[in-house]
């Protein structure tokens, strides 16, 4: 058989880097027929030298490396969505942010079987995304470690789920008290305990927003109401979800914290992946915990689900604001504890509550929702 053919956008981060650990291994069976990369030139080379890469994207505007791709017979293009008009069976979104949806949406028109990492398109245009799904023979199976768990148990049951329930590590500052927070430096913020991620998603780990963006991303996947989804803090990571069922009982998926799992359950779908790692036997597993997420410590967790609850475009609002928010505390223009603020105080400034339906509705308030977080960090904070 053919090997099948995969394209990754965002070959140059952490989700690239899982994917091509399994690829590497299974040669006959996977070869990476494109991709894309933003700022890490040398990487993408690289890899392009390594897996034989003929078609690459650069996202960055700045192209001052065209000409080693011409030189290596590489075909070059200058967006996402141009390179997805190479033939390809399975698309890989591992970029950050709400630059996602355009591609996304593409392959979803071309019926392309997409590995979605990328949660940010979800949040932002979720009920487009869905709705555009629907019309098409494309299929989305989640990488992000909870949704891959929710997907692998409620595939194999007849009966609705009544509850879905995330895991959250609890983040880099789970043992902080709420003073404590507010003194946090980004290199605390992004000392991750359980998992090696972009720096971001790590950021947003810190303060729960990733578990109110999974939130929002589970709503969309599986439609299910919001009411029926739910966050636990384990701090072991190793049940990734929960789906209670009517009778008051619950599946859990359990293995040790590494995104080969649901990479590999993706790439293998529907046949079941290899061994990836030596497995961890039950009597080796840690002592597993549970926690609640109080508000005085993970606002910004409370007021992503809000915004979920309310609709939309208040999604898009809030995972733009974020997008902002997190890059400001990286530059260290922001405080961390200062986060959530920036987002409540955009959320507050909504006066554009209609109905969104074309990308054109979404796209236009994630932008006002990016210029007005910008605002609000010079005018308010410093
Ligand atoms: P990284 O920061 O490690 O990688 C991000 C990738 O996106 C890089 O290839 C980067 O290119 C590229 N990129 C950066 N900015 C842009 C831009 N403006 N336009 C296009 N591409 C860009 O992130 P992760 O791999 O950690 O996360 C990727 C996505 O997967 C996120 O949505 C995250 O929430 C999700 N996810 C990640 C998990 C993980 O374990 N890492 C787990 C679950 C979900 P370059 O490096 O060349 O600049
Ligand atoms: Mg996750």
């Amino acid at each position: 058989m053919e090997p099948k053919k995969i394209v990754i956008l965002g070959i140059t981060g952490s989700i690239g880097d899982s994917t091509l650990k399994i690829i590497r291994s299974h040669p006959n069976l996977f070869t990476v027929a494109g991709f894309s990369y933003h700022s890490n030139f040398e990487k993408a080379a690289s890899i392009a030298k390594e897996f034989h890469v003929t078609n690459a994207a650069c996202t960055d505007t700045y192209h001052e490396n065209i000409q080693y791709w011409k030189d290596n017979k590489i075909r070059f293009f200058d967006s996402m969505e141009d390179l997805l008009y190479i033939e390809y069976d399975i698309l890989i979104t591992g970029i950050v942010g709400s630059i996602g949806i355009r591609p996304t949406l593409k392959a979803i028109r071309d019926n392309k079987t997409i590995l979605l990492a990328n949660k940010e398109t979800l949040v932002m245009a979720g009920d487009l995304v869905i709705k555009e799904l629907n019309k098409s023979k494309s299929k989305i199976i989640p990488i992000d470690s909870e949704h891959s768990s929710i997907f692998r148990i409620i595939s194999k049951k007849e009966h609705p789920a009544e509850k879905i329930i995330l895991t959250a590590s609890g983040g880099a500052l789970r043992e902080y008290s709420v003073e404590q927070i507010k003194g946090a430096q980004i290199k605390d913020v992004l000392n991750h305990p359980t998992w090696s991620m972009g720096h971001k998603i790590t950021v947003d780990s810190a303060g729960m927003i990733n578990k109110a963006l999974e939130v929002i991303e589970a709503h969309h996947l599986f439609q299910i109401p919001y009411d029926k989804i739910e966050a636990v803090i384990h701090p072991q990571s190793y049940i990734h979800a929960m789906v209670g069922w009517l009778d008051g009982s619950f599946d859990f998926h359990v293995s040790k914290p590494s995104m080969l799992y649901p990479i590999a359950y993706g790439l293998f779908y529907p046949e079941s992946a290899p061994a990836l790692t030596p497995p961890v036997l039950p009597a080796n597993f840690p002592a597993f915990e549970f926690h609640s997420i109080h508000i005085d410590k993970y606002p910004g967790f409370f007021l992503g689900i809000e915004a979920g609850k309310m609709g939309s475009l208040y999604s898009t609002v809030f995972n733009a604001a974020n997008e902002i928010a997190a890059l400001e505390f990286l530059k260290n223009q922001i405080d961390f504890y200062q986060i959530p603020i920036v987002i409540e105080k955009v959320l507050s400034l909504i006066t554009n509550t209609g109905n969104a339906d074309k990308i054109d509705d979404y796209e236009n308030m994630d932008h006002w929702a990016r210029e007005t977080a910008s605002q609000v960090v010079q005018s308010t904070i410093r």
